[in-house]
């Protein structure tokens, strides 16, 4: 038996982990939803499939905890989370092993993930006791303003399948700190993940109802009947732009409040003073970290004519060396796609762009099964109105344009409906500061190929989301100010 389905034997008993909805602290068995592994296609487990009634339970739960948890001290709420965090650092290999299973990302990656997601848990255990107001005298003397905040309210938390542990930590953690209940919805793609850090959550001392997570096969239905519902007050959503879209026009209906963190579409900029050898390190992590499945993934590379062939040619290089396999394979770097849908989508976009006179370097088509998998492929002289210019590749694809002028790296980075991330490499500081400033985006990588980080404000601009996750500002996704005008 190799490790790989030594492992994946493991996993598939679905007596590790319970499976089934978890609704006001209890485990209600049920199946309907089969979750492959995208290595091999072979079924890991099934998980049940919620219907309106199950999701109007568990905001029956949600409600029914609200009270207690609104009430429970802060230090309490923090110590629940900090516990929480101190048992996913204990499962840490295997919640990993569970990622790569049901997601495909290289183990290397999902352990990298499984420590970033528990750092959200940390960072609000901290965050939790911190929460202020204000104090203040009105401008005009006839009364003192007095600021508090509340918890929001029932959240609904929506998560996608490329980060199946730090997304739902990135949102229960300051919800929880927040004194908010939840009802997470994971990705039928991904669930596992989410059952297994519910388990945990418990063992946490996380209290019956206030997290519930379901599975569904009709996130629609189900989704809309809970905003229906007007005991929740908050939808925090991470996936696609068109789906974000959706959601908002349907919460608009009961004005529930929304944060939005969604698509990307990654300039990564090159200057010809950049050094080469870091930006090729950073195009490498930027690029290929999840294999290219990350909304914050470079989609686009810019670089300045002088340094244009040099960094195509060390890209090549680089990204022909990496070894593609199944994610729990000992050596593979980089995993399979999540589906067979994904995988035509990135072939449809690499074939466009070479139809219209791009060049491929190094990969280019889809490698054979069983499992879904494309290989690392860079692709130059990419027409700018290809369609992977404008489109989220999501996949070890990196297209490299050339560019001469600063001003015009500045226009070619923020031609897109996009504002999430973006990458500068310069040795000029105030140079790539002064770039930075140009680009519409959130957040911005100077020298780096890698932004995220639990202490920092991540959300995008423009029609990659409103608000932010992580950092100071992320609890006040689910707090509200409350005005005292106060005569004494
Ligand atoms: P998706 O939009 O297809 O699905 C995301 C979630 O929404 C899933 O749980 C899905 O079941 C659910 N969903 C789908 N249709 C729904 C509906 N009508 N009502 C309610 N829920 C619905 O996205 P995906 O394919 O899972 O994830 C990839 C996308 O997520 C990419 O666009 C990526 O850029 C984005 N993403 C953004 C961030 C960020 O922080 N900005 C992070 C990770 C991923």
């Amino acid at each position: 038996m190799t490790l790989d389905s030594r492992l994946a034997a493991s996993y598939a008993d679905p007596s590790l982990h319970a499976h089934g909805l978890f609704i006001g602290g209890d485990w209600h068995a049920g199946d309907g939803i089969p979750v492959l592994n995208p290595a091999t296609t072979e079924r890991l487990a099934e998980v049940p499939d919620a219907s309106v009634r199950d999701a109007l339970r568990a905001v029956d739960a949600a409600e029914v905890a609200a009270a207690g948890w609104r009430a429970t001290p802060p230090r309490q709420r923090a110590e629940i989370l900090r516990r929480w965090f101190g048992l996913m650092t204990d499962h840490a290999e295997e919640l990993a092993v569970l990622i790569s299973l049901e997601n495909g990302k290289a183990l290397a990656d999902a352990r990298g993930e499984v420590a970033y997601a528990a750092e959200f848990f940390r960072w609000y255990a901290e965050e939790a006791v911190r929460i202020s107001g204000e104090f203040r005298h009105a401008p005009s003397g006839a009364n003192h303003i007095l600021v508090d905040h509340d918890p929001i309210g029932i959240s609904v938390l929506i998560t996608p399948w490329n980060f199946p542990a730090a997304m739902a930590t990135r949102k229960i953690g300051p919800a929880l700190a927040a004194g908010c209940t939840v009802i997470l919805k994971p990705a039928s793609e991904t669930p596992l993940t989410a059952y297994a850090m519910a388990r945990l959550g418990a063992e946490a001392g996380v209290p019956p109802g206030v997290v519930n997570v379901l599975t569904t096969s009709q996130p629609g239905p189900v989704v809309n009947a809970m905003l229906a519902d007007p005991r929740v007050r908050k939808l925090s959503f991470t996936g696609s732009t068109g789906v974000g879209r959706t959601l908002l026009a349907e919460a608009a209906k009961t004005v529930v409040s929304c944060s939005m963190e969604l698509g990307g579409n990654a300039p990564f900029l090159v200057f010809d003073d950049a050094d080469l050898n870091a930006a090729l390190d950073g195009a490498m992590i930027a690029k290929m970290r999840n294999a290219g499945e990350a909304c914050t993934a470079a989609n686009r590379f810019y670089v300045q004519a002088g340094i244009h062939d040099a960094f195509v040619a060390g890209l090549t290089q680089r990204m022909a060396a990496l070894k593609v396999g199944p994610g729990t394979q000992a050596g593979t770097q980089v995993g399979p796609m999540i589906t067979a849908k994904a995988v035509t989508k990135i072939d449809r976009l690499v074939r466009q762009a070479v139809a219209g006179g791009a060049h491929v370097t190094t990969g280019g088509a889809p490698l054979s099964g069983p499992g879904y998998y494309y290989p690392p492929t860079v692709i130059e002289n990419v027409p700018e109105d290809a369609e992977m210019a404008h489109e989220e590749i999501f996949g070890p694809v990196a297209p490299v344009y050339r560019f001469e002028t600063d001003a015009q790296a500045i226009r070619l980075a923020n031609a897109t409906e996009y504002g999430l991330a973006a990458y500068v490499y310069s040795r000029d500081l105030s140079r790539a500061l002064r770039v930075g400033k140009g680009i519409e985006a959130g957040m911005i990588a100077i020298n780096r190929g890698l932004m995220s980080d639990p202490a920092a404000p991540f959300g995008g601009v423009k029609q990659s989301g409103l608000g932010r996750e992580g950092g100071v500002t992320g609890i006040m996704e689910f707090l509200e100010p409350k005005y005292f005008a106060v005569n004494f």
